[in-house]
C-alpha cells in the first residue's frame, strides 16, 4: 500500500487541517442470489449491488482521540463506542497505516438502521475516505476497499458505489459497465428493523424443510436487462432469495408489496435483507406518484423517491 504515515513527518504538514465531509450511499440489490452456507459461517453470494440516492454524512475533524456524534436516523439507538462500524473503521485504517487514530468524527444518518440499506456499512465506507483525506495516508480506492473488505461483505462496494458484482460473501466486487442509464426506484421504508443474520438463518431453515422457492441463480438475465436500458425489461427480473426469509419474520411487507403493484410500480422486491421494500419505476415523475400512493396507503413508515446509480463514499 501506499502512503503509509511517516512519524518523523509534521502530522499537521499532511492532510486536511479543516473538516473532510464525505457523502456515502445506500445500497440495494438487483439480484441476490444466496449460494450454500460455506465453512467459515458465511453463505456464498452471486449479487449485482446498485448504489441509490438516500445519503448519509460523515466529517472528520482533528482531534487528540477518537470521538463519534451522531445524528438523525437511530440516533440515541446506536452505541458510539468501539461496536460501531464507524470507530472500527478508523481504527483499522490507522492501525493499516501505522498512525494514531485521532478524529472528531460527526455522523448524520439517513439510512435506516438494520434496514436492508447496508447503513453501517455504507458509515464504515465513509469513514475510511474521510480518515483517509484529514490524516494524507493517500491510499488508492483499491487499498481502500482491501480494508473495507475486513469491516464487513458490503462495505468494498460502498467504497466504488455505481452498479457492482459481488461474489464471494459479497466482497469481492467488479464494476458492471454499461452505458449510463439512471433508474428510479421508491423506497418504502418500515418501522423498525431486521437482523440480517437472523434473516440468513430462516432461509436455511426455509431451505430445510422444503419451504423456500428456488434459488434465483445466476445474474446473467439481470446483466443483459441493464444492458437494454428499459425499465420494464428490468423489473422481470430483480430477484432477492433473502425475500421468502424477510417475509416468513415480517409478514406485514408482503401488503407494502402489494401496495406497490397497485400503485403501479413496475416490481417491487424487499431490498437485502430487508424489511425496506424497493419499487422499480418507469421515471422520475412516477416514483414521485409511486411514493405518494404508498405513503398514502399507510404500508410503511416513509416512501421516498430515489435513482440509482450513484457515487460510493465521496468527499463533498
Ligand atoms: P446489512 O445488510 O449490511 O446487515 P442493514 O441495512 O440490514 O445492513 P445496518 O443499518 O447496516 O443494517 O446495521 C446492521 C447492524 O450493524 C445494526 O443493527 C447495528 O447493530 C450495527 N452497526 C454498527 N455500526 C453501525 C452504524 N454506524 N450504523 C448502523 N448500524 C451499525
Amino acid at each position: 500500500m501506499t502512503g503509509a504515515w511517516r512519524p518523523d513527518e509534521d502530522d499537521q504538514q499532511r492532510g486536511a487541517s479543516g473538516p473532510v465531509r464525505v457523502r456515502v450511499p445506500a445500497k440495494i440489490n438487483l439480484h441476490l442470489g444466496v449460494g450454500p452456507l460455506r465453512a467459515d459461517g458465511y453463505h456464498e453470494l452471486n449479487t449485482v449491488y446498485h448504489a441509490i440516492s438516500i445519503h448519509d454524512e460523515l466529517t472528520a475533524r482533528r482531534g487528540d482521540t477518537l470521538t463519534l456524534t451522531m445524528e438523525g436516523e437511530g440516533a440515541g439507538e446506536l452505541a458510539l463506542d468501539d461496536s460501531n462500524l464507524v470507530i472500527r473503521a478508523a481504527r483499522a485504517l490507522a492501525a493499516q497505516t501505522g498512525r494514531p487514530a485521532h478524529a472528531r468524527l460527526h455522523l448524520r444518518k439517513q439510512i435506516p438502521l438494520a434496514g436492508g440499506l447496508a447503513g453501517g456499512s455504507a458509515d464504515a465506507a465513509a469513514t475510511l475516505v474521510a480518515c483517509d483525506a484529514l490524516w494524507g495516508t493517500g491510499l488508492s480506492r483499491d487499498d481502500l476497499a482491501a480494508i473495507a473488505a475486513g469491516l464487513g461483505s458490503d462495505v468494498p462496494f460502498l467504497v466504488h458505489g455505481g452498479t457492482a458484482l459481488g461474489t464471494g460473501r459479497g466482497e469481492a466486487v467488479s464494476p458492471v459497465l454499461v452505458r449510463p442509464t439512471s433508474w428510479h426506484w421508491v423506497v418504502a421504508i418500515a418501522d423498525g428493523g431486521l437482523s440480517t443474520p437472523e434473516a440468513y438463518r430462516e432461509l436455511d431453515r426455509l431451505r430445510d424443510t422444503g419451504d423456500a422457492p428456488a434459488p434465483i441463480g445466476s445474474t446473467d438475465a439481470l446483466l443483459a436487462a441493464l444492458r437494454q436500458r428499459d425499465p420494464a425489461v428490468l423489473a422481470a427480473v430483480l430477484g432477492n432469495d433473502l425475500q421468502a426469509a424477510a417475509l416468513s419474520m415480517r409478514p406485514t411487507l408482503a401488503a407494502t408489496l402489494r401496495a406497490g403493484a397497485a400503485a403501479g410500480a413496475l416490481a417491487g422486491i424487499v431490498s437485502g435483507s430487508g424489511p425496506t421494500c424497493v419499487f422499480l419505476t418507469r421515471d422520475a415523475d412516477d416514483a414521485e406518484r409511486v411514493a405518494g400512493e404508498l405513503t398514502a396507503a399507510g404500508v410503511c413508515r416513509q416512501a421516498r423517491p430515489a435513482h440509482g446509480p450513484v457515487a460510493g463514499a465521496r468527499v463533498c
